[in-house]
């Protein structure tokens, strides 16, 4: 019996290693992403960077994580709020820096904070807007907080995903490598509803009368990692395309079930599982392909 993966917890040493210098870097990213809030002053831009800057500071802080070998969901929440916060305080006082870069004499950060809230920002000026809005008093902190909470939440959440993926133990490496990965067409609705619980007997035995050619596909893929090739991770995902009015084709992926480790004769049943499929698949399509190989050859002779 597969037990769905869960990580160790463990914090890799490097990661302390690398706190100081993507502190530096998440610091950086806040002061170009204050510059860029201080010069646009268009309101559709300004909500776009803001959601730039989330993924931004969450992305930085996965690959540390990455790097760092960290399988601690509770550091790199921890780590996420950091990088965030850092990254915040690092735009605003760039954007001080800018508003007050003319003025004969330096205000203090507090007289900023006191004039911003009572000027606020006036958005969408000259444009589609009309006259634009004017975001002041309270407005203006509730701006802030809403950013705030954004690269917060969203940096800790990016990050925590991070130490979600397999990690081999034993050998102190990412299970990343996938050397088995393959779909089962056709498959309903009700069979990929049962493979959510994660039972590997239900996983790898679908109902292969219901594979075919069609539009939705349950994928396999296994992770493995590159040096023992003995720590192996299974997932699944559930993959739909729909066709729209023009007909543009879009597909739309759920993940079914938790992340699965795998025994050798578990990964075994697997690939066996896969080659079955493929197996079906080719006589499907051999048998697809036969009236219109034998239409000619009635013409010939
Ligand atoms: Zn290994």
């Amino acid at each position: 019996m597969p037990t769905p993966y869960s990580p160790s917890g463990r914090v890799g040493s490097n990661t302390f290693l690398l706190l100081i210098p993507m502190l530096a870097s998440a610091g950086l990213l806040g002061a170009v992403y204050g510059v860029a809030m201080h010069f646009i002053p268009v309101m559709i831009i300004d909500a776009a960077l803001v959601i730039g800057f989330v993924f931004a500071s969450g992305w930085a802080a996965q690959i540390v994580l990455r790097v760092g070998k960290c399988r601690s969901p509770a550091f790199a929440i921890f780590y996420g709020v950091l990088a965030g916060a850092v990254a915040i305080a690092l735009s605003h006082y760039v954007v001080f820096e800018l508003s007050i870069r003319n003025l004969p004499t330096r205000p203090t950060f507090m007289q900023y904070l006191d004039w911003r809230v009572k000027t606020g920002w006036r958005v969408g000026r000259g444009s589609s807007f009309g006259r634009g809005m004017h975001i002041v008093g309270s407005l203006v902190w509730i701006c802030w907080t809403a950013e705030a909470l954004m690269v917060l939440i969203g940096s800790a959440l990016l990050a925590r995903k991070q130490t979600s993926e397999p990690f081999c133990e034993s050998c102190e490496r990412w299970a990343l490598r996938s050397p088995l990965t393959f779909s089962a067409p056709g498959l309903s609705a009700a069979t990929v509803e049962r493979m959510r619980s994660g039972s590997l007997e239900e996983i790898l035995s679908p109902p292969l009368s219901e594979i075919d050619h069609v539009r939705s596909q349950l994928r396999y893929r296994v992770r493995t990692c590159p040096s023992c090739q003995a720590s192996n991770y299974l997932d699944l995902e559930h993959a739909l395309v729909t066709t729209d009015k023009k007909g543009k084709a879009t597909e739309s992926t759920t993940r079914v079930g938790p992340t699965l480790q795998l025994a050798p004769e578990e990964l075994e049943a697997v690939r066996q599982l896969g080659e079955d499929i493929s197996a079906i698949l080719a006589a499907k399509l051999a048998d697809d392909a036969q009236p219109s190989l034998d239409q000619p050859q009635a013409k010939r002779s």
